[in-house]
């Protein structure tokens, strides 16, 4: 399923900003990356897909239902008073699957995540790389063919964010859902996704759509060679000229 943004435009009338006007293309199962200043309008976009806010201009065209659709906040907003185990199932508890069901099809998702030795903690007793996978594995659980993500690992430590950015590349390569993931670093971006947008400007506009072929398989390494690094040095300009 492919979603189709024409001349899409969201101007909040308090501000007189949001996102200006986006046309793309975004076929199934790609991961595109979304790079922008702040208040150019990166979150706007993703709620706009989301169908969470209304669009003032264009259009937007997407097959897929509410229920094929997950979103992973920037701060892994987990209910405080449940469980590890209960936040992951909150969306298929929500769907009126039964408890028993629910966790043993959380079972794999703990295992991937590595979070099976902390199911019945509360989200409190968690470091913030635990919340965020405990937020991910929520998201995914439904097999969500479309995922919206909102600097999901912005919050994390260096070394944390790279684990979770090659698992997370791990699943997209198993169950192939189209990707929007918006984050504020080039590298991950790059190295993680298959087509990078830059936006500039408030309201946002495209300034760069560039389609990352780099391969399937993304090492560490990549973000050494020169081709990945000509790419940097491009967003980076980009993202400087208009700061
Ligand atoms: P980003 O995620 O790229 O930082 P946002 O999409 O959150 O940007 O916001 C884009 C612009 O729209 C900003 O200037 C912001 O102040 C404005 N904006 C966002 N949400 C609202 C709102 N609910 N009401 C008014 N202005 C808003
Ligand atoms: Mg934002």
């Amino acid at each position: 399923m492919r979603i189709e943004l024409n001349c899409l435009q969201k101007i909040y009338p308090e501000s007189k900003t949001g996102l200006g006007s986006i046309t793309a293309v975004i076929p199934p199962s790609q991961w595109v990356s979304v790079l922008g200043p702040s208040g150019c309008g990166k979150s706007t976009l993703l709620k706009l897909i989301a169908g969470l806010e209304e669009k003032t201009g264009g259009s937007i065209e997407q097959g897929f239902t509410k229920k094929e659709i997950s979103f992973v906040f920037q701060d892994a907003a987990l209910l405080p008073w449940k469980t590890v185990i209960e936040n992951i199932t909150l969306p298929l508890r929500l769907r009126g699957v039964s408890r028993s069901e629910a966790e043993r099809e959380a079972q794999p998702w703990l295992k991937k995540l590595k979070l099976e030795k902390f199911a019945d903690h509360f989200p409190s007793q968690l470091s913030g790389g635990l919340k965020m996978r405990v937020s991910v594995a929520r998201a995914l659980i439904t097999k969500p063919k479309l995922i919206l993500m909102d600097e999901p690992f912005a919050a994390l430590d260096e070394p944390i964010r790279i684990e979770l950015g090659l698992e997370l590349r791990e699943l997209w390569k198993a169950l192939k859902p189209t990707i929007v993931f918006v984050t504020h670093s080039i590298t991950e971006a790059l190295w993680l996704s298959d087509r990078v947008m830059v936006l500039q400007g408030q309201p946002g506009q495209v300034a760069l759509d560039r389609e990352l072929l780099f391969g399937i398989d993304r090492p560490l390494s990549l973000r050494a060679s020169s081709d990945f690094q000509k790419t940097v040095e491009e967003c980076f300009q980009l993202l400087r000229s208009h700061s």
